[in-house]
């Protein structure tokens, strides 16, 4: 993709699902809150993703400021709400030499965090990097809301996808991020998605090389909503990815009181639903699965420029 097709992607920008159509170029701004160019909060070898990807030495993880999906219960919420504007500013050659640097520095894997809203720049920037000498993996993690044209864009290029998979009722997605149409987008997403790396496939290290890991945050009061994303994600991938049940949710508001949390969100996860859920996960059949052992979710994270 040259700078001119780049560039026009951002003039009536139809990226994401929610298709705002405003001109990022000229100071427009839609759902996601973002110009076009991206703008990089932290990049860092980052130990708290999932052992097949994080392994011993990080995961060359790059956050990305900006999200189009903006739920407000975000545990990223700092970067993805706030645009701190703390970020730097990076085109596709910035972005490629970021990639370089986190692989010279021995990261397992180039880790894109929320880029979905910059996916031509992506584009461009790993092929840039890949022409220069990146030849670890890079894996493309999401929250699942992506547009199947815009992640066509990104096919021969990414390795691993690491979506969510958040929720399956309609009246819960437009709830939380307004989004009534998260399920049935999420689900074409991750058929996209599979297409393109197939079943997961994992080395003599214990390092993903490529495939898919949907994760699915549990919602406190939530646990039917958890067991029908479970049905799906069993029933059409089974054990071709892998699924990561995570039981972090931490009710962030006392740090931000414009979050304005429903009752339901205010508390943390019932640990029994968890259990509960990783129970039924194995009554699925699925062996390829990610169980926390415990509920500690802020440590997870970097320090975020705030
Ligand atoms: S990427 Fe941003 S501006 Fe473009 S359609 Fe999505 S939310 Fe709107």
């Amino acid at each position: 993709m040259r700078d001119k097709d780049i560039a026009s992607k951002y003039e009536n920008c139809l990226i994401c699902p929610r298709k705002c159509g405003v001109n990022r170029v000229t100071g427009g701004r839609g759902v996601c809150g973002m110009g076009n160019l991206p703008l990089v909060n932290i990049y860092t070898l980052h130990y708290g993703e999932e052992p097949v990807i994080s392994g011993t030495q990080g995961s060359g993880t790059v956050f990305f400021e900006g999200c189009s999906l903006k739920c407000i219960f975000c545990q990223n919420y700092d970067i993805s709400h706030n645009e701190t504007g703390k970020g730097t500013a990076y085109d596709a050659e910035g972005l490629a030499r970021i990639y370089l640097e986190l692989q010279e520095k021995r990261a397992h894997n180039i880790n894109l965090v929320t880029a979905g809203h910059f996916i031509p720049t992506v584009v461009e920037s790993i092929r840039i990097a890949r022409e220069d000498g990146l030849t670890i993996p890079v894996a493309f993690n999401s929250g699942g809301y992506e547009s199947v044209d815009s992640l066509k864009l990104l096919d021969g290029l990414i390795d691993i996808y690491m979506p969510d998979m958040k929720f399956f009722s309609s009246p819960l997605s437009q709830k939380l991020c307004r989004a009534r149409d998260y399920y049935e987008v999420c689900c074409a997403a991750l058929d996209e998605m599979y297409r393109q790396t197939g079943p997961a496939v994992i080395d003599s290290d214990g390092l993903m090389k490529k495939g898919m890991i949907v994760r699915h945050l549990m919602l406190p009061g939530q646990l039917f909503d958890t067991k029908k994303v479970l049905d799906y994600l069993c029933g059409r991938f089974g054990n071709d990815i892998y699924i990561s049940l995570m039981n972090q949710y931490t009710p962030f508001d006392y740090k931000y009181p414009d979050m304005k949390l429903p009752d339901f969100l205010q508390r943390k996860l019932p640990q029994g639903h968890y259990a509960a859920a990783a129970e039924y996960l194995s009554i699925l059949g699925q062996e390829n699965a990610f169980i926390q052992e415990d509920a500690s979710g802020e440590e997870l994270l970097p320090d975020f420029k705030t």
